[in-house]
């Protein structure tokens, strides 16, 4: 078909709308159990409800004395207010003594108040005289006391289905008392390279060849948001290798699949041609630099529906490409509730002119400087320029009707995240 045809059979999609087709096809996958020290990254398919307050009794949050407050209301430094200690409690220990006016406890961290006891009183705050100490200002009530289940209340939902759990939710799930959460499972995603000119990793670089980068981006990509990469190989530009290697993708049981390269105009950019024989193309095209020519659509074999998404092959189309769609993807099929990117305003550093009529996405290093983001150019921004990324912390978003950006202009910027 001749580009003319195409063009008005595919009609060029803004990002947003792209994306919202991409998803309308997926549902989350079913729930697994699992244990939380695996469950880092993974997404709740469960609300988590606490069964009990936290903390289940009310402690001291410091180590000094319990004492009723209304001993210490005349308490001055001509006049300070002297306590009897009757005892002593450590954290995990429950005071068989109660607190009777004009005595105090010495208590520790996470100690339970005891009985009668209302207030807290630091150790650096009294003076200890053998068996007793000495106040001389008034304490409130409540003063150092946590109060029972003020961090979380019985029958709370604490953690909502749809998280990506993190550390922290981690460490909530085992407060609560869960050694396991219900999470989705983990999509299985098929990573397909094609093109005559790649090579494997350890293979010979022959005359006119590249190593295969894709498939290990977009595998880490894969992994990064919670996915399974099953990595299917390298294809030559041909229909039937192509559709063969997909093929071994969907007996792997994939649940989507990314195919870069062969997506635009070119003589042998054949991934449309596999789709739309094996399946269907939902769109080609997003008005979006890098990235334009993308396919998506969904593959018809072994009598199941997998969808597809074709990505242009230059390293850094197809890694943009991936944040900007395959990413919500992969969330989506694991019931994330927040599939958008987290972003931050930044001040752009650099003038650079961005004409055509697409937005585009700048990789930009970013630098703080006067409690501001300051975004700068990653270099050269060619979409073959992978150094762009791995100089990068993010993505700056410049509007389709831009057509240039001035330093000083605020700018949204896609935080691509790291590990540090
Ligand atoms: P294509 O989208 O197939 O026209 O490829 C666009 C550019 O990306 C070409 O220069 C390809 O050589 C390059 N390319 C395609 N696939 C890969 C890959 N897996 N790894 C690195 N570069 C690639
Ligand atoms: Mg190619």
């Amino acid at each position: 078909m001749d580009f003319g045809k195409l063009t008005k059979l595919y009609p060029i999609l803004e990002v947003e709308e792209a994306r919202a087709r991409i998803l309308a096809g997926l549902t989350p996958l079913p729930a697994e159990t699992i244990p939380i020290t695996d469950a880092l990254g993974r997404v709740t398919a469960q609300d988590v409800t606490a069964e009990y307050d936290i903390p289940p009794h009310a402690n001291t949050a410091m180590d000094g004395y319990a004492i009723r407050a209304a001993d210490t209301a005349a308490a001055s430094a001509e006049h300070p207010v002297r306590l009897q200690v009757i005892g002593d409690l450590a954290a995990g220990y429950v005071s068989d003594r109660a607190v009777a006016p004009g005595t105090a406890i010495r208590i520790m961290t996470g100690a339970p108040i005891p009985p009668g006891a209302d207030a807290i009183i630091r150790f650096e705050h009294v003076t200890r005289d053998g068996n007793y100490i000495e106040i001389t200002a008034p304490v409130p009530v409540g003063k150092e006391v946590r109060l029972a289940g003020e961090d979380v209340h019985a029958g709370e939902t604490v953690i909502p289905r749809g998280t990506v759990l993190r550390p922290q939710e981690i460490g909530m799930l085992a407060a609560l008392g869960r050694k396991e959460v219900a999470v989705a499972r983990r999509p299985r995603v098929g990573i397909l390279a094609t093109g005559d000119e790649l090579v494997e990793i350890d293979a010979p670089l022959g005359p006119g060849k590249i190593r295969n980068a894709n498939s290990y981006s977009n595998a880490a990509q894969v992994h990064k948001y919670g996915g399974i990469p099953v990595l299917l190989g390298i294809a030559r530009d041909r229909e039937e290798e192509i559709a063969d290697k997909l093929r071994v993708g969907v007996s792997h049981g994939v649940d989507l699949i990314l195919v870069s390269g062969g997506v635009s105009v070119g003589d042998f950019d054949v991934v449309k041609k596999v789709l739309a024989a094996e399946g269907r193309i939902d769109f080609w095209r997003v008005r979006m630099k890098p990235g334009k020519p993308l396919a998506f659509g969904y593959l018809h074999l072994s009598g199941r529906e997998v969808p597809v998404i074709g990505t242009p092959g230059n390293p850094v189309s197809t890694m943009v490409s991936f944040e900007m769609f395959a990413r919500p993807a992969i969330l989506a099929l694991q019931g994330a509730c927040e599939l958008d990117s987290v972003t931050v305003t930044a001040v752009f550093a650099d003038a650079v002119a961005t004409k055509d009529d697409r937005r585009h996405y700048l990789r930009v290093r970013l630098q703080e400087e006067n409690g501001e983001f300051i975004a700068h150019l990653t270099g050269d921004q060619g979409s073959g320029i992978l150094r762009s990324m791995v100089d990068a912390d993010g993505l700056a978003v410049i509007p389709a009707d831009w057509d240039h950006v001035d330093p000083g202009v605020r700018v949204r910027v896609i935080l691509l995240g790291s590990y540090r």
